[in-house]
C-alpha cells in the first residue's frame, strides 16, 4: 500500500465508482442513446457534461500552468474541502487541524462529517505558530491540516518556509488553500507536491477569475489523490454552463490581468486612505482582494456603513480579531463611494 493509500479511508480505497455513460463509451458517435438524455438540443445543454472536465483542465494547464494529470475540478473549492475530508477522515475517529482565525468552511465541513477540529491559534502578528502546531501534530496526528494562504480574513500570505515546515512535520495531508493567490504576485505552492506528495493545493475561479456564481474550484494534487477525488465526487459535479464559462474566462486572460492590476492599485489606494482615518487603529498588510482593518467600534461602523447601503464583513467576534472588519476591494467607483461615506463618519 502506498503512503497516500494508507492515509485514505478504507471504503474510499476500495470504492468502485459510479460509471457514467460517458465513461463507458469514449469514442465519437453520431447517435447517443446511452444516457437517457433528451434529443431536443435547443438549449445547448441537453447532454450531460464531461465528468472529467477534460477541455477545461487542458486550458487550465495552458493558462495557469497547472499540469493536466494533477488537476480535478470541483463545484467551487468548497466542494473540494468537503471531498478531501470525506476521503481522508473517519467520522468520530479522525481530526483536522485549522488555523484560527481562518476561513469558516473548514470547520463547518468537518462538523458536517463528524470529524473533530483542532484549532491552531495564529501568533499575534497572524503568522503560523510553528512550534505549537508541531507539538499538536505530534500528539494528535490530524489527518488533514488546512493552511489558508493568503489567509482569509487576515489577508496575508504565510512564508513558503513556514508552510513547508508544517507540511513536512505533518504525517497526514496538508491542504494549502490558495483561493487568493492571484492577488499576491506569488506562484503558489503546487510545485512543492513533487517533494511531498501529501500536499494538496486548492485554487478557485471565484476570485480573480470573476466566476463565483459558476462554482469552479481546482484541486492540484498528486495523481493518486486526484484519482480518489474522481471516485468520490458526484459524477457531474461541474455543470456544462460552468465549464463553458470557465473556458470563456480563461480565453479572456488579458482582461483578467487588467482587472487584477486595477484591484491591486485600488487595494493600495484604499489601504493608504484607511491609514488616515482616526477611527481605524490598524490596517493590515494584504496579499488578497480584501483588507482587514481594526476599528475602535466595529459594530457601530458596520451599522453606519450598512445604513448607507455599503456592506462589509464584521469579523470582530473571532479570536485575535477584536474590532476587525474585512473590506473587499471594489471597483474604483465603489471604492470612491466607500471613501466618501467613511469621510463622513465620526467617532
Ligand atoms: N477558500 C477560501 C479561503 C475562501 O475565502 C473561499 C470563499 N470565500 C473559498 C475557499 C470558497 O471558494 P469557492 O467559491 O471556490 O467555493
Amino acid at each position: 500500500m502506498t503512503e497516500i493509500e494508507a492515509l485514505m479511508n478504507e471504503h474510499i480505497r476500495t470504492l468502485k465508482p459510479y460509471s457514467t455513460a460517458r465513461d463507458d463509451f469514449k469514442g465519437k458517435a453520431d447517435i447517443l442513446l446511452d444516457a437517457n438524455e433528451s434529443w431536443l438540443g435547443g438549449s445547448g445543454i441537453n447532454r450531460y457534461p464531461d465528468p472529467r472536465c477534460t477541455a477545461l483542465r487542458k486550458e487550465i494547464e495552458n493558462v495557469l500552468s497547472l499540469p493536466f494529470d494533477m488537476t480535478a475540478i470541483t463545484n467551487g473549492s468548497d466542494e473540494a474541502i468537503d471531498l478531501l475530508i470525506r476521503i481522508f477522515c473517519r467520522p468520530g475517529i479522525d481530526s483536522v487541524m485549522i488555523e484560527r482565525p481562518t476561513y469558516g468552511a473548514y470547520r463547518v465541513f468537518a462538523d458536517l462529517n463528524g470529524v473533530e477540529v483542532i484549532d491552531a491559534r495564529l501568533k499575534e502578528d497572524y503568522t503560523l505558530d510553528i512550534p505549537r502546531m508541531e507539538e499538536v501534530m505530534a500528539q494528535r496526528k490530524p489527518k488533514i491540516v488546512f493552511i489558508c494562504s493568503p489567509n482569509n480574513p487576515t489577508g496575508s500570505l504565510y512564508s513558503k518556509e513556514d508552510i513547508l515546515r508544517i507540511a513536512d512535520a505533518n504525517k497526514g495531508i496538508t491542504v494549502i488553500d490558495e483561493a487568493y493567490i492571484d492577488f499576491s504576485g506569488e506562484e503558489g505552492m503546487w510545485r512543492a507536491i513533487e517533494g511531498n506528495r501529501r500536499i494538496v493545493v486548492l485554487r478557485t475561479m471565484s476570485k480573480a477569475w470573476s466566476l463565483a456564481g459558476a462554482r469552479v474550484g481546482i484541486i492540484v494534487s498528486d495523481p493518486e489523490i486526484q484519482r480518489a477525488v474522481m471516485k468520490a465526487k458526484p459524477p457531474y459535479n461541474v455543470s456544462q454552463l460552468s465549464q463553458q464559462a470557465a473556458l470563456d474566462m480563461l480565453s479572456r486572460k488579458d482582461e483578467i490581468a487588467g482587472t487584477l492590476s486595477q484591484i491591486l492599485s485600488e487595494r493600495e489606494r484604499l489601504s493608504s486612505f484607511f491609514r488616515t482615518l482616526p477611527f481605524i487603529s490598524e490596517v493590515f498588510h494584504s496579499d488578497s482582494n480584501f483588507i482587514l482593518v481594526r476599528t475602535f467600534d466595529a459594530e457601530r461602523l458596520y451599522d453606519y456603513l450598512a445604513a448607507r447601503s455599503i456592506i462589509v464583513r464584521n469579523r470582530s467576534s473571532e479570536p485575535l480579531l477584536q474590532g476587525c472588519l474585512r473590506i473587499t476591494v471594489g471597483s474604483r467607483d465603489e471604492n470612491d463611494k466607500l471613501m466618501e461615506v467613511l469621510d463622513g463618519y465620526s467617532l
